[in-house]
């Protein structure tokens, strides 16, 4: 399970983070997540509720941002947004332009990151 892998890293994050700052517990946490991550928020909820057992973050909130994807054409800089139904694609599908076929890149919803946390200390 692919989010259980991603969720483990966010939580040893934050509780770094939380270590640091000498915060006691976690009360509340911020995720960003693109949808082209394609990960599966009811399954991160469902690896974090597990793996802040016996942790600063027991109890804590979990709230999750999600990004939609888009993409940019690099040669006529189009940007458009892109859906997709069902389930996960891996590896990653290709995409070209939709208005002159050419490369394109992705510049947002491939982001997995943690905007906040909130503390008690
Ligand atoms: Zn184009």
């Amino acid at each position: 399970m692919h989010e259980f892998g991603i969720t483990a890293r966010i939580v040893d994050a934050v509780m770094g983070a939380a270590q640091e700052n000498g915060g006691n517990k976690v009360l509340k946490v911020d995720l960003r997540i693109g949808k082209l991550t394609f990960l599966n928020l009811e399954q991160v909820r469902y690896a974090y509720d597990l793996l802040v057992k016996g942790t600063l973050l027991v109890d804590s909130e979990l709230d999750i941002e999600e990004v939609e994807g888009v993409i940019k054409c690099i040669n006529c800089l189009e940007q458009k947004e892109v859906h997709f139904k069902g389930e996960c694609m891996e590896p990653l599908p290709l995409f070209s332009c939709s208005n002159c076929g050419g490369k394109v890149e992705i510049i947002a919803g491939k982001e997995c990151l943690v905007k906040g946390i909130v503390v008690e200390t």
